[in-house]
């Protein structure tokens, strides 16, 4: 069909306005995090320029100050960065969604490295501020020579004013009148608090109230190979003040195909399955986003605790993140590899120190081999199994161990296992008189695990110690001649199901002379797992 028309769409910004103001941020507190991030994107642009010889004055100190004066109800952000003109405040800060920090990024392109860039992108942070000011003020002055000050005023409506200021230093200080719904904001200690939350380890420094508050070289921008064991350790003490030594840690480096740096440390978790979750802290541009990582870290390894930083993390203009995006999903195989490559390499290059770790990361492990097939692949190399002795052995060192002596009918191996040491005592020993290994599996993962196991280990039966009499688990070709009439064997069977309150035919009764065990009960492998994994689904 033949176009009628063709057109712009226009806005109205008296309408739109009220719109971004309310809805487009959910939490009111982040308009400290976009003024901060502003006055440090100032700063790094003047830092920039001086680099590429177009700023000769003096850089001095470039520290961005936030201010709260309870009386005359303002907060003020001010920063010694390249500040505006008042035809810059008009293109900028007068044009919504017109981002300067895109436009600069873009005109120096092929001068600027990827690291240490600017955090502006959208051009709509500034108009943050409305959410909690009656009215908001600017007073600025540009870097270039000769620049005269300008003071911007805004109430929240789309009309602005312009006029003359004073003001000695190039740089910008952004002045919020706070609105009478929103003076919680009027408090040192909430907003020391909010400053720390995201601007912890921004790239210049920040003051309040007297003190920097952040750190502007957080380990994870540095190289690994300018890092000693003590920075990491100390850096998690920076962000867990409360917890006991990391085990390791992994330093996540990649440029390509996105960009991603950061640390991941592996806490001491023992047997806690309860231990709290997101403690990975996500950062873009060292601006703290958010400590909800699902889905950009693997579901397994959200125990972990530190931090990830990456630009490329699609961030919608509120920041928060967006999901099922195909760099979130590069970004979680990208993790899981790494994760399992540095397990691999501790495996290879300590064993001892290895197996030292392993009641710890062995839960980490085993949760991976269950819900993750590339995990699996790298896993199956370096996990571990413990006999009762506490030795530990991988998969194929334990089938290697155990294929001579203990197989079944069907010629499968039988990795005989125990989930209870002191209750299965008697059948432990009556396997180890028989030359049997058995191995311990007793942490609240392991029923699960021990079904992955079967499923993935070929020609590979897991049965309990206590699962059957061991001539019927593992085949010896040896015929025990049941010393017991049959009659006598069926009595005893209803006793014991009597006795035992069990109708399900689960009770089978052994007579074994060679044994110290003169009767056995035993519960078939199959039910008794399907009732270890119901219970441990329902306690969860
Ligand atoms: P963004 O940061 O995504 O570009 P904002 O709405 O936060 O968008 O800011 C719009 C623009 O206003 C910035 O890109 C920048 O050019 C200008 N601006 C804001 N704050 C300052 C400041 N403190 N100093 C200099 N320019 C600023
Ligand atoms: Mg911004």
């Amino acid at each position: 069909s033949t176009i009628q028309e063709k057109g712009q769409i226009s806005i109205h910004t008296e309408n739109i306005f009220p719109i971004i103001k309310k809805f487009l941020y959910s939490d009111h507190e982040i308009f400290l995090r976009e003024l901060v991030s502003n006055a440090v994107d100032a700063s790094q642009k003047l830092k920039k320029l001086a680099g590429f010889g177009e700023f000769n004055g003096e850089l001095g100190d470039l520290k961005v100050t936030v201010t709260l004066d309870e009386e005359a109800k303002t907060i003020t952000v001010s920063d010694r960065g390249i500040g505006m003109t008042a035809e810059e405040i008009k293109k900028y800060i007068n044009q919504i969604a017109f981002s300067g920090a895109s436009e600069f990024l873009e005109k120096y392109k092929d001068k600027l490295d990827e690291k240490g860039a600017i955090i502006g992108h959208f051009g709509l942070g500034f108009y943050s501020a409305f959410m909690v000011s009656d009215h908001v003020e600017i007073i600025t002055k540009s870097y270039r020579e000769g620049s005269e000050a300008a003071r911007w005023i805004c109430d929240g409506s789309t009309e602005f004013e312009i006029t003359e200021a004073e003001r000695a230093e190039h740089g910008t200080d952004i002045i919020l009148h706070i609105a009478a719904d929103s003076e919680e904001f009027l408090d040192k200690d909430r907003l020391r608090s909010i400053l720390e939350k995201y601007g912890r380890f921004l790239p210049i420094d920040i003051e309040f109230d007297g003190a920097i508050i952040n750190n502007t070289a957080p380990i994870w921008t540095k190289s690994p190979s300018d890092l000693t064991d003590e920075d990491y350790l100390n850096f998690y003490k920076e962000l867990y003040p409360m917890s006991e030594e990391p085990l390791f840690w992994i330093h996540l480096n990649v440029d390509y195909p996105f960009n991603l740096t950061g640390v991941l440390y592996f806490p001491r978790v023992k047997n806690d399955f309860q231990i709290r979750r997101e403690k990975i802290q996500l950062y873009s541009r060292q601006v703290f986003i958010t400590d909800e990582v699902k889905d950009i870290v693997p579901d397994f390894l959200m125990m972990l605790h530190g931090v990830i930083d990456s630009p490329d993390i699609p961030l919608n203009v509120s920041r928060s993140f967006l999901q099922a995006d195909s760099n979130v999903k590069k970004i979680n195989g990208y993790i899981t590899r790494k994760v399992a490559d540095k397990l691999g390499e501790l495996f290879r290059n300590d064993r001892a120190g290895f197996e030292q770790k392993f009641d710890d990361i062995g839960l980490f492990v085993k949760y991976g081999i269950i819900s993750d097939e590339k995990f699996y692949e790298k896993a199956k190399d370096f996990c571990l199994v413990k006999n009762v002795d506490g030795k530990y052995f991988t998969f194929e060192e334990f089938s290697a161990a155990v294929k001579e002596n203990q197989t079944d009918k069907n010629g499968s191996v039988v990795w005989l296992y125990t989930n209870d040491l002191q209750k299965q005592d008697g059948f432990i020993e009556s396997a180890r008189k028989r030359g049997y290994e058995v191995l311990l599996f007793d942490t609240v993962i392991d029923s699960h695990f021990i079904n992955q196991l079967e499923y993935k280990l070929e020609k590979t039966s897991l049965k309990r110690v206590d699962a059957d009499t061991f001539d019927k688990l593992i085949d010896k070709g040896i015929n025990n001649e049941s010393v017991l009439s049959e009659d006598d064997r069926t009595k005893l069977k209803t006793l014991f199901e009597e006795a035992l309150d069990s109708k399900t035919g689960t009770v089978s009764v052994e007579a074994m002379p060679t044994d110290e065990l003169p009767v056995i009960i035993t519960l078939p492998e199959f039910f008794r797992r399907m009732k270890d994994m119901s219970a441990l689904s329902g306690e969860r």
